[in-house]
């Protein structure tokens, strides 16, 4: 293949792609949810409360639907673009909703913070330049039976018309497997993160087409580097015009939530725990320096009213963060405990070695 703009050899540094506050490739995990479609203003209202109450990045709700059948539910065109524009407002998100002409893409964009393509207009290269030209953020999802290099050529006629602002988002294959609608393919989503600069989203709900599996498909999504994720939420979906079996209802988006923070705090506890172990390291190594000092002055080690001074000053800090003073007294007395063993050590070395021991 020739040098492209997509890959990963063209840019050094991740391409980051911003949606009003929201940054999809910075390491964050945006969650865009929503309906499949916007019905009315009541469904959409209600679908926007439920995904910014339970912590969503962006609102998502197709006016123009691309159905598989001419007499399905074919969505409510401008009148949906004006009802997902005033929702995404009420609620405080950025929207994204599907483009499906070339001459409707201005349209869109002027409602809407991010344009998407849809899995069956991968290839409408027309589209593609369109969406280009405008400048909005896209969401290019991969089309239903596109190899990753297809999906990135796709990308590659959106950069190539002026717009590097493109999220990819893998939504499911098709594949002889029928006990979901469609093979979310994880491999491409790794694959993609390799060989494109691009961010990649997941889209459980369109693979899954069912709403018990959005969860485990999420995660596996996360697992294997995914930027952020799209999901279906309605309010009914019992009642939804399309997509029904897939989309969370507000209890089953709020467990979604749950199961993501669960994953994302163990990354926060890691990090805190790498962090404090750093602090305890450099604490006693002043501590060791300080007593190398006394000693050389001929002072004695061992300063009773200095450790109670720094046990009342911890179990005060303790206090103001809501936690029990004495477990902050606990943790400094091991703590002290190890740091005058390391200043008796450092005190017994000879002067001009480190003392470390
Ligand atoms: C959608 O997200 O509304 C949609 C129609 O998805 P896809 O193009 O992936 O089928
Ligand atoms: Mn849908």
């Amino acid at each position: 293949m020739d040098r492209l703009r997509t890959h990963r050899s063209e840019r050094s540094e991740p391409t980051v792609v911003a949606v009003g506050d929201v940054r999809f490739g910075d390491g964050s995990y945006p969650v865009i949810a929503g309906p499949c479609a916007v019905e009315n203003e009541t469904q959409t209202m209600r679908a926007a409360q439920i995904v910014a109450d339970a912590g969503a990045s962006m609102l998502r709700g197709g006016a123009f639907k691309p159905r598989t059948s001419p007499y399905s539910f074919q969505g409510l065109g401008e009148e949906g673009l004006r009802i997902l524009q005033r929702a995404g407002r009420h609620v405080g998100l950025p929207t994204v909703t599907e483009v499906m002409e070339p001459g409707d893409v201005d349209l869109v964009a002027r409602h809407v913070d991010m344009v998407q393509i849809g899995s069956r207009n991968m290839q409408n290269f027309p589209l593609l330049r369109a969406v280009g030209s405008s400048g909005t953020p896209v969401l290019l999802k991969r089309g239903l039976a596109a190899t990753v290099d297809e999906w990135l050529l796709a990308a590659e006629y959106i950069i190539d018309a002026g717009n590097d602002q493109i999220v990819l988002c893998e939504r499911g294959i098709r594949t002889f497997e029928p006990s979901t609608r469609n093979t979310l393919d994880v491999g491409a989503v790794a694959v993609a993160k390799q060989l494109s600069h691009l961010p990649v989203i997941v889209d459980p709900s369109h693979a899954a087409g069912r709403r018990d599996l959005i969860a485990p498909l999420a995660l596996a999504g996360r697992a294997v580097g995914a930027d952020g994720m799209m999901v279906e939420v309605h309010p009914d979906p019992d009642n939804a015009l399309s997509d029904g079996p897939q989309q969370l209802d507000e209890a089953g988006f709020r467990h979604l939530m749950d199961t993501l923070a669960i994953g994302s705090r163990r990354g926060d506890i890691d990090r805190i725990d790498q962090e404090i172990v750093r602090l305890i390291a450099r604490r006693l190594a002043h501590s060791v320096a300080v007593g190398r000092a006394k000693s050389e002055r001929g002072l004695a080690l061992h300063s009773p009213d200095r450790e109670a001074e720094i046990l009342d000053a911890v179990a005060t800090a303790a206090a103001e963060h809501g936690l029990d003073p004495g477990l902050a007294r606990s943790l400094y007395e091991v703590l002290l405990t190890e740091s005058r063993a390391r200043q008796r050590r450092a005190a017994m070395a000879p002067t001009g070695t480190s003392g470390r021991g």
